[in-house]
Order: structure tokens, then C-alpha cells, then sequence
């Protein structure tokens, strides 16, 4: 890996301008899997940036707003077309910044180019109703209006994905922009950036203002002129902002936590729930919202399983994302490993949990510079230990035995969340059972608890988020308000629920 790279200048884009000074100085952007890799030095913004992207995110609605919503939406066309272009470039330097492996980073991207894409008809759509009014001569409707400037909050783990999920429909629907991305991976946000201004988004319209959660992240929650915020993260800082953002009384949409759980039953085909454990758990080194923390198998099945699910955990090659035959990458950063390792002394010394797969730091060889953690698998788990249920975001499994179908439900909504789930059957009643009974926002059969598509809604119950949905036609429910209009063509007042009665 490079080690004597220049140290890369990036800029913030804040009021329609680059701009590379922040005025709480700057921050350092690491390559995970060796850290003398720096990929770029950015401003770390504060306050009076915020303040001041709002204030230009602010003037460019009014005329945002006016433009139609087909047009608006042929400039997220533009920008989707312009990530197919420059996919492969933005994968590399996403694996760079954050250390997925480039299939899942490409993988990243083309969740980008769906979400422009079907944002983008909405444009076309954003529909409301027609409906009909109780008196004669008069016309009623609901149609969809933006809402102002949306503040989105983003995470490292999907640096383009998210983004886009929020940024995309939020500026079809007519909203302008003030986007704080995660300090482990600005460098996706200003290819974001840059792609978006020069599909022809008129600059003001978004405004990247890069630095801390706490002094530019909580500076955009509680400016008056934020309107949503849109906020994917961990439910510990979500339940903050949800307050302070609450008592303003801003539309708030939280993604947050999962301790997302594989059922696999005993009449399953036993390869495919294998292969899917092992993409659940281990695929992005477990640094999913939706990752497979907790794999609950049915007891007639548990110490087969268990064994071959070592046996080819043992093989996963693990390295820098950079090269194709890797299949885990590192952890995103120090403090991340340093929490992996801390959960796993939980696991074996408070839990009593027995560690049967991993457990430690890589810090040899190739590993000398990175944040390496092995595959870690802990067996003999029981619901209520604190590895089976806190989310440890990394490539730790717990395994749990179930009795039958109910006890496995029963142990898989026993956690604070409910974002992902998953069963492996195939018995068709086990499935349906699973489908009504099982509480998250996201239920797979026979596939892992990783792999949302763009068109259905993407969410959880629970600890997971406060009831919005993105992706989907339902993120218009995030960034619009409805309005309900009356045109009463009769020429005279006319009363309702007084000049008709009903019954
Ligand atoms: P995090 O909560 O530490 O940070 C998320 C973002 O919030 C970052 O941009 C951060 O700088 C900012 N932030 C931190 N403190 C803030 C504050 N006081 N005010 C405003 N902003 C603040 O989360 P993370 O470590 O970046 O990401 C991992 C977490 O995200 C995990 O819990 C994961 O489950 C969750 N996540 C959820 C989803 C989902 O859709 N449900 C998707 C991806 C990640």
C-alpha cells in the first residue's frame, strides 16, 4: 500500500463555494488496512459553517421549490448516469477510506445509481389523492409539498448508499441541502458532491459541511431553520437528537442499531443457510446496521452446524479490501477494534459464553498496519447475555439453540431492536408464521439478514428507529408535507358538516 503519498487537500462546500479551511482546523482521513495510508486532510468545520450553509441552503429553496419536480428529478437523473461513470474510481477510494472489500464497495455505489434512479421517477409520480367533497361544486385533493432545508447525519458504512437515500428523494421532493458526513469517510461525500453539481444542481441547493458530530452535527440539529433532520446512526446519538431536535419540534427520521438474528431450522437446506451466515456475519466485517449478529439454530441441527460453519468461517481470507482475493476487511478504525475486543472479553469473562472461533486483534505481517479482528464465533449463548444483546458491530457471531419455531421467534425478538431477520426453512407455514410473528422492519426467507433492495421501504421496530421508512416511495413521507386543498367552484359559502349531513 502507498506510504508516501501527499497528504491530499479536500474542501468542504459550504454557500456554493470550495472551501478547505474549517474554523476548528482539520482532520486526518486513515486507510484502515494500513495506516500510513492517508487519503486526505479536510476541514473540521464548526457553528458558523453550519450556520452559514444553512443560510444558502435557506435562500436557494425558494427557488428550488418553484422548479417542477420532473426537472428537479432529471438532475438526479444525471447524477446516476454520472456514478455509472465514475463507479469503479469512487469504489476504490471508498475501500481507501473504510476498508470494505471493493465487491461490497461497487456493491455501494450501485445502491447509489438504483436509489437516482428511482428517485428520480418519482419525480413523475409524487402522488397524493383525488377525492370527492361532500358538497356540490367543489374539488378536494392532498398533494405533496417540500418542507425546507433537511440536515442529514450520515454513518462510515455505507458512505455513498446512505447519502443518497436521504439526499436523493429529499431534492426530488423540492428540499434543500445540508449534509454532515461521518469523519471516517468524507472523501465519498465530495465525490457525492461534485457528482451532484455537475449533473446541474444549482450549488446553493447542497451544502457539505465536514467535522464532528458534536460541534457540526449538533449545530445542525438545533439551527432554527433546519426543518428535518435525517439522521442514520447509532441509536445512542439518535435518542439525542431525537430530543434536542423534538423539542424544536423538527421532523425527525432516525436509522439506527440491529442485533439482527439467522433462524435456521432443521428441515433447511443446510449449504444455502451456511453460505448465508457466513455473508451476514462476516461480509463488510460485520459493520452493518443489518449485519447477522446472533444466528439461532434449531437444536437437532445446532452441532453439525456449528462445526462447518467453523470449519469454513477458519477460511475466510482477510486483508486489505484493495485486493481481489480478500473477503473481510479490516475493522473502520481503532476505536471500533478496540470496541470488537472489548465485547469479546465481555463474551468469555462476564457472559461466560464459550469462544469457539477468533477472538483477537491481527497485528502481524500484513496485518502490521491496520485494524485487523479475526471471524469470532462464541457458542452456548443465551438470549439475555450482553453479546447476544448489544450490538458490537463487527465480525462477532453469538450462537443460540432453539427447541422449536416458537422458541426461536421468542429468542429472536428478545433484543432491544428489530431492524433485520431471517429464516431458513422450507416448510411454507414455518415461513409465514415467521413473516407475522417476527418483530423488524425487515424479514428474509431463506436469504441472510443483509441485502435490501432500493424499492421496498428499509427500516426497523423497536430500538432500531422512530417509524419512518427511506428507500421506497416512503421516504416522500420524510421530506414533504401533505397539504389538503378545496376549491369550492359553487359561488356561495357553502358549510360543511352543516349544509350536508351524512345519515
Ligand atoms: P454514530 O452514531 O457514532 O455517528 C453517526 C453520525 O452522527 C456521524 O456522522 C457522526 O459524526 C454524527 N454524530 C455523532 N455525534 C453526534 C451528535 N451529538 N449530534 C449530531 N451528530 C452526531 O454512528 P457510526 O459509528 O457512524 O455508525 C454506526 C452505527 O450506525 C451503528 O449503530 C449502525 O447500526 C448504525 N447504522 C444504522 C443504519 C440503519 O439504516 N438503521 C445503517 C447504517 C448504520
Amino acid at each position: 500500500m502507498a506510504t508516501k503519498n501527499k497528504k491530499k487537500r479536500f474542501a468542504a462546500f459550504i454557500n456554493g463555494r470550495w472551501v478547505k479551511e474549517g474554523s476548528q482546523g482539520t482532520f486526518e482521513n486513515i486507510n484502515p488496512a494500513d495506516t500510513r495510508d492517508v487519503v486526505g486532510v479536510f476541514p473540521a468545520c464548526g457553528p458558523e459553517e453550519v450556520a452559514e450553509a444553512v443560510a444558502a441552503a435557506k435562500e436557494a429553496y425558494e427557488s428550488w421549490r418553484l422548479v417542477p419536480a420532473p426537472k428537479r428529478a432529471e438532475i438526479i437523473r444525471n447524477a446516476a448516469n454520472l456514478l455509472i461513470k465514475h463507479k469503479e474510481r469512487i469504489a476504490q477510494q471508498m475501500t481507501r477510506e473504510m476498508g470494505k472489500i471493493l465487491d461490497e464497495t461497487r456493491g455501494d455505489v450501485q445502491e447509489g445509481i438504483d436509489t437516482g434512479f428511482y428517485a428520480s421517477g418519482e419525480g413523475r409520480r409524487l402522488f397524493g389523492d383525488t377525492v370527492p367533497c361532500e358538497l356540490p361544486n367543489k374539488f378536494g385533493m392532498s398533494v405533496r409539498m417540500p418542507i425546507g432545508v433537511c440536515g442529514m447525519i450520515t454513518p462510515w458504512n455505507f458512505p455513498l448508499a446512505i447519502p443518497t437515500w436521504k439526499i436523493f428523494p429529499a431534492l426530488v421532493c423540492g428540499n434543500t441541502v445540508v449534509f454532515k458526513p461521518a469523519t471516517d469517510t468524507p472523501a465519498t461525500a465530495v465525490e457525492l458532491v461534485e457528482i451532484l453539481l455537475e449533473a446541474g444542481l444549482p450549488p446553493k441547493c447542497i451544502n457539505l459541511v465536514t467535522g464532528s458530530g458534536s460541534s457540526v452535527g449538533n449545530a445542525i440539529v438545533d439551527h432554527p431553520d433546519v426543518r428535518v433532520i435525517s439522521f442514520t446512526g447509532s441509536t445512542e446519538i439518535g435518542c439525542k437528537i431525537n430530543e434536542r431536535a423534538g423539542a424544536k419540534l423538527k421532523r425527525v427520521s432516525l436509522e439506527l442499531g440491529g442485533k439482527n438474528a439467522q433462524i435456521v431450522m432443521d428441515d433447511a437446506d443446510m449449504e444455502l443457510a451456511l453460505e448465508g451466515v457466513l455473508w451476514g456475519a462476516f461480509g463488510t466485517t460485520g459493520q452493518r446496521c443489518t449485519a447477522t449478529s446472533r444466528l439461532i439454530l434449531h437444536k437437532k441441527i445446532h452441532d453439525k452446524f456449528v462445526e462447518k460453519l467453523i470449519e469454513r468461517a477458519k477460511k475466510i481470507r482477510i486483508g486489505n479490501g484493495l485486493d481481489p482475493k480478500t473477503q473481510m476487511g479490516p475493522l473502520v478504525s481503532k476505536a471500533q477494534r478496540e470496541n470488537v475486543k472489548r465485547y469479546v472479553e465481555i463474551g468469555v469473562n462476564e457472559d461466560k459464553a464459550e469462544l469457539v472461533l477468533g477472538g483477537k486483534e491481527l497485528t502481524q505481517g500484513p496485518y502490521a498496519h491496520g485494524w485487523f479482528f479475526e471471524p469470532t464465533i462464541f457458542v452456548n449463548v443465551k438470549p439475555k447475555m450482553r453479546i447476544a444483546q448489544e450490538e458490537i458491530f463487527g465480525p462477532v457471531l453469538a450462537v443460540l439453540r432453539a427447541k422449536d419455531l416458537d422458541d426461536a421467534i421468542r429468542i429472536l425478538n428478545d433484543t432491544p431492536y428489530g431492524l433485520s431477520s431471517s429464516i431458513y426453512t422450507r416448510d411454507v407455514n414455518a415461513a409465514f408464521k415467521a413473516m407475522r410473528d417476527i418483530e423488524a422492519g425487515i424479514t428474509y426467507i431463506n436469504g441472510p439478514t443483509i441485502g435490501a433492495e432500493v424499492q421496498l421501504p428499509f427500516g426497523g421496530v423497536k430500538g432500531t428507529g422512530n417509524g419512518h421508512r427511506e428507500a421506497s416511495h416512503t421516504v416522500l413521507d420524510i421530506f414533504t408535507e401533505w397539504k389538503s386543498i378545496y376549491v369550492d367552484y359553487s359561488g356561495k359559502l357553502q358549510r360543511a358538516q352543516i349544509d350536508v349531513q351524512a345519515g
